[in-house]
């Protein structure tokens, strides 16, 4: 039988206001995934919780770490760190047959036991890089060969748009509708000598 690191026993908590408890756990909370990038479901992830014992439930300070890995979303490179999330969250009693409240944004507070691992995932969920970069100023991958512009440059004609080709297009324009000389036309008589 495997132990759940993520139950805290909470009796003792409960039986007076303002008493605290300090608990760290790791441990993995399955797989996550936003967009580009996720949290592995061997990851191990580790929360610094604060309980405090307040009027009508307890409140629980966490800091979490998190490893996570992606993609990054200009050049396809695996990246990766750790995410770092605060919260702060309440846990409230609710019976066992109540059916979850959706307005209320409080966590359930079931028996003597009182279990984080909503609230890291929660946590995990909402600061996952939605779409990450290798680095600030990755270059990415040539639109037309697939190169990674990282690398080098591939030889492809540069895109449309590009700043080079609007120069160009300038150019021909003038050439295009050109009437050239069509500013004022001859000496205009000035200084009529009599
Ligand atoms: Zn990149
Ligand atoms: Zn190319």
């Amino acid at each position: 039988m495997t132990i759940n690191p993520w139950l805290v026993p909470i009796t003792s908590l409960r039986r007076s206001l303002g008493n605290r408890r300090h608990e760290t756990r790791v441990g993995r909370v399955g797989e996550l995934r936003v967009a580009d990038s996720r949290l592995g479901e061997d990851a191990e992830v580790e929360a610094e919780a604060v309980l405090d014992s307040v009027d009508g439930g307890i409140e629980v300070s966490a800091t979490i770490r998190a490893p996570w890995v992606g993609e990054c979303r200009r050049c396809l490179k695996p990246v990766g760190g750790t995410l770092v999330s605060e919260v702060r969250e309440m846990y409230r009693p609710r019976p066992p047959g109540e059916p979850p409240d959706q307005d209320e944004e409080t966590y359930p507070l079931r028996g003597e036991m009182l279990d984080l691992c909503p609230l890291v995932r929660d946590a995990v969920l909402l600061d996952l890089p939605i779409a990450p970069l290798c680095r600030a100023d990755c270059a990415g991958l040539c639109p037309m060969c697939g190169a990674d512009l990282n690398e080098g440059t591939c030889g492809c004609p540069p895109p449309a748009g590009d700043p080079r080709w609007a120069a160009l297009d300038v150019l021909r324009g003038a050439v295009g509708s050109g009437e050239p000389g069509a500013a004022g036309s001859g000496p205009a008589g000035s200084g009529a000598s009599a």
